[in-house]
């Protein structure tokens, strides 16, 4: 069984979700988010239409900076239309708090600091969670001195972005490498993952436990990288999995 599991995943790649380092952009509509987002991993994500059957409000990308990973979460990524603004800030802010080490809220320098930024900044205060503050729209050097105001939202220096222009990003990504906790795992993307899932009592564990027993387990089980599930690292012929 063991032998025809891994025969079934070892083409697989390690999926994005299960980077050890995960960042999420937070703020207001049209701040430019998803423009942030699709600059940062370099490629147009395509955004899936507000249909019926989309369930799920965030996207998923992974992203590289010098030696690091991670992955990034836009959490505005489908809109709901017709949401009240501090519901939807409210579901940003836990997918957030939910999955991600770092988040970046994101502001409009053309707008300068609104009630909604002070709203949202509130609620980030209140997480544990390191927050960078970013400052979009500043597409050209004349409209810097616009971005100090940020300043009274408390959450630190804000940094200054132009998601079309292309200005800062690397400022910005910096400060997220720098963010992440050290101690943290980074190497899970050359790992091939698979899961196993069942109704209850139909031996996952065992199975599992099968799995582990005649394999060199890496490190011990990992909490907290997806809710209700253990992922264990191991080696099988010198190539690392996680089941
Ligand atoms: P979201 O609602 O926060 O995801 O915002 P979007 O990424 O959809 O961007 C909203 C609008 O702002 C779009 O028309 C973008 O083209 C525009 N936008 C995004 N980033 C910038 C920027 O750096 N400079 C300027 N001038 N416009 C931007
Ligand atoms: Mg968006």
């Amino acid at each position: 069984v063991v032998n025809y599991i891994l025969e079934l995943v070892k083409d697989k790649i390690w999926g994005v979700r299960m980077l050890s380092n995960t960042v999420a952009i937070v703020g207001r509509p049209n701040v430019g988010k998803s423009t942030i987002f699709n600059r940062m991993i370099g490629e147009r994500v395509s955004i899936v239409d507000e249909t019926a059957g989309v369930t799920r409000d965030r996207i998923y990308g992974k992203c590289q900076w010098l030696t690091k990973e991670f992955s990034i979460i836009d959490t505005g990524g489908i809109q709901i239309q017709d949401q009240p603004f501090q519901k939807e800030i409210q579901a940003q802010v836990d997918i957030a708090i939910e999955e991600a080490d770092t988040i970046i809220m994101l502001c409009n320098n053309r707008d300068g600091v609104t009630s909604d930024d002070q709203y949202i900044a509130k609620l980030l205060k209140k997480t544990n969670k390191k927050v960078l503050l970013a400052v979009n729209k500043v597409d050209d050097i004349s409209f810097i001195d616009g971005i100090y105001d940020f300043y009274s939202l408390g959450l630190g220096d804000p940094i200054a972005v132009s998601a079309t222009q292309a200005i800062g990003i690397g400022d910005l990504m910096d400060a997220i490498i720098n963010s992440f906790d050290q101690k943290e795992i980074n190497s899970y993307d050359s790992m091939i993952s698979f899961a196993v899932i069942g109704r209850p009592n139909v031996g996952k564990s065992s199975l599992v436990n099968a799995i582990l027993n005649q394999e060199r387990v890496i490190v011990s089980n990992i909490e907290g990288t997806t809710r209700d599930a253990i992922d264990t690292p191991f080696e099988r012929e010198g190539k690392s999995y996680v089941v």
